[in-house]
């Protein structure tokens, strides 16, 4: 048996001890080192996900799909060179054989899997866990734990910048200082972009360089008090391109407005309520604008980001914890001793207190 966090209802989770994973063909089993939560881990856990209304998730289900790990065993078809290997994995998992599959775009499979959020493929948050291999992604030595963890979050948002289709020097405005935004700030930088965030979080993005980050509250369009510095508040710049990782709904509707025409809005950030936008905006100023759902197709380009050290994620990591406080992390808490960073990881192999 091995210890393994179940989400059983709206609000309730609890580790329990659950039958060790087999690999089935074409798996391995993957001892699991770190995992992140992350917004959508939080939304499983309250009930909140669309998933679980569509029903396309139920419950019991167990969360986790920013992870990494090392490779203890392989199935039938599984080369045995992936044994001992450090890895982290795409969280789509495709059909394999569906047009859009073939097609390469196998994170928007009809059929499709998503590890620990969709169609009761078990997640990482577990001792071990089975895992296919053709989505696996070898870490090299150079991204640890830790950084390897926070794979998933970067691919998602190395697909933004590359979404917002800007040439060094450009000016890029990113809405949103949580993971997604910093990740996303953090790689256009390393691309040789002028960044600027508007959010919340300003201390922390001003401590990682990003000293145009600018205070969300500020913007003339809210009704909060105006009790910000006139230094916070956000300048009447063009915006070659304009990303918004933000939950709010009124956000994709700013992005589009204060984007240059002719240019790109990408949208991944997701509002519990519909968000409207008025098209006629994005007709009469000419914008593209571009969803981005999961990390797939960023993945490797942010294995290669970390390894060469172009960015470090660590900063953002602010604490980890063992499987016990994984509840109480869901349900808003933040531990004990937490960092400012907005991620929390959970390490599944310690026990509670991190001893
Ligand atoms: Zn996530
Ligand atoms: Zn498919």
């Amino acid at each position: 048996m091995m210890r393994a966090l179940v989400v059983t209802a709206p609000g309730k989770a609890e580790v329990r001890e659950v039958p060790m994973p087999i690999a089935a063909p074409g798996q391995v089993i993957v001892d699991v080192e770190r995992v992140g939560v992350c917004g959508t881990d939080v939304e499983l856990f309250t009930g909140e996900m669309s998933y679980l209304h569509s029903g396309a998730s139920s419950y019991p289900l167990r969360p986790g799909h920013e992870w990494s790990g090392t490779v203890r065993s392989v199935g039938a078809g599984v080369g045995e060179s992936w044994i001992g290997r450090r890895v982290t994995g795409d969280t789509m998992i495709g059909c394999g054989d569906c047009r859009r599959c073939l097609a390469g775009r196998h994170h928007v499979c009809p059929e499709r899997h998503e590890l620990g959020i969709r169609d009761g493929l078990p997640g990482a948050l577990a001792e071990r866990m089975a895992f296919p291999a053709a989505y696996l992604h070898p870490l090299p030595d150079s991204v640890d734990a830790v950084a390897g963890a926070m794979v998933e979050p970067a691919g998602n948002a190395q697909r933004c910048v590359d979404a917002a289709d800007l040439a060094a020097g450009e000016r890029l405005l990113i809405l949103g200082t949580g993971t997604i935004g910093l990740l996303t700030a953090m790689l256009a930088r390393a691309r040789g972009l002028e960044v600027h965030l508007l959010g919340q979080e300003l201390e922390f993005a001003r401590s990682l360089g990003f000293s145009q980050s600018w205070d969300v509250a500020s913007l003339p369009s809210t009704t909060l008090p105006s009790t910000t510095l006139p230094s916070t508040t956000l300048p009447t710049l063009s915006w070659d391109a304009v990303v918004d990782a933000t939950n709010a709904p009124s956000m994709p509707g700013l992005a589009i407005s204060l984007v240059e025409p002719g240019r790109r809005v990408v949208h991944i950030g997701l509002s519990g309520t519909p968000s409207m936008i008025d098209t006629r905006d994005a007709v009469l100023k000419d914008v593209t604008t571009v969803g981005i759902l999961g990390a797939s197709a960023g993945l490797a380009d942010a294995i290669a980001a970390f390894a060469a050290g172009a960015i470090d994620p660590r900063p953002l990591v602010a604490a980890t914890v063992g499987l016990e406080e994984a509840a109480a992390v869901l349900s808003g808490s933040r531990p004990a001793g937490a960092g400012p960073g907005p991620k929390i990881q959970i390490n599944p192999r310690i026990a509670y207190g991190g001893r």
